[in-house]
């Protein structure tokens, strides 16, 4: 397991990087946030152990430039300050979990196997068609490891239609998997997403095509000249 451990204090971060390399984890220590933001870019870890209050750029900003990256690291949060908007920040974020400092090295190592673990049931929700991956757990989108924003509606029909790939589905049923209990969705919304995924996943080389009259399919095959 290669864990980062990022923290600015040095006696903490020390101790950190001792103790787990004990219990056997392949461990780096960065002390910086810019620091932490270069090694998740260009490094694979299996988790973060994240400080949030760092100099420069703090936990939260290397947290959330992560989650713009391609590649899932999960994230376990270190903080100081006992603070219910910090802790929701860090979780609407996409941390996994978060510890108040002083913790005890017996808890963060069960945590660290809790986040570990949930992290690699992630990584099995991923599907990838060529230049597109689309994450149904984390309810994400890369095309050619880009991350694509896409609004509710339109993550409702592109997930309808990925479960479902190489097989025809009708407007009604993506109107039925999109609409909320109490809405009366038009069937003439579902032409204006599947317009508008077609723009943004475009450039990945996966096609929906339209059959007539009927309905949709996701192509599985891809063209790479795309
Ligand atoms: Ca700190």
């Amino acid at each position: 397991m290669h864990v980062l451990i990022v923290e600015d204090d040095k006696a903490l971060g020390d101790g950190l990087v001792r103790y787990l390399q004990q219990a056997g984890y392949r461990v780096e220590l960065a002390t910086s946030g810019r620091e932490a933001d270069l090694l998740l870019a260009h490094e694979e870890y299996d988790l973060v152990i994240l400080d949030i209050g760092l100099p420069g750029i703090d936990g939260f900003e290397v947290l959330r430039r992560a989650r713009q990256r391609e590649r899932y690291v999960p994230a376990l949060v270190l903080t100081a300050r006992d603070s219910v908007a910090d802790r929701v920040h860090g979780l609407d974020l996409g941390a996994d979990d978060y510890l108040i400092k002083p913790f005890s090295l017996m808890e963060l190592e069960a945590r660290m196997r809790a986040v570990i673990r949930r992290g690699q049931q992630t990584a099995e929700t991923q599907i990838v068609y060529g230049q597109l991956t689309v994450d149904i757990a984390a309810k994400r989108v890369w095309v050619a490891g880009n991350a694509v924003r896409l609004t509710a509606r339109e993550w409702g029909v592109l997930e309808f239609l990925v479960l479902r790939a190489g097989k025809i589905v009708s407007k009604e049923q993506i109107v039925s998997a999109i609409s909320g209990a109490d809405e009366d969705l038009n069937l003439n919304v579902v032409e204006v997403y599947i317009s508008r995924l077609r723009n943004k996943l475009g450039p990945a080389g996966v096609k929906i095509h339209s059959i007539r009259g009927f309905g949709y399919y996701l192509d599985k095959t891809t063209d790479d000249a795309a």
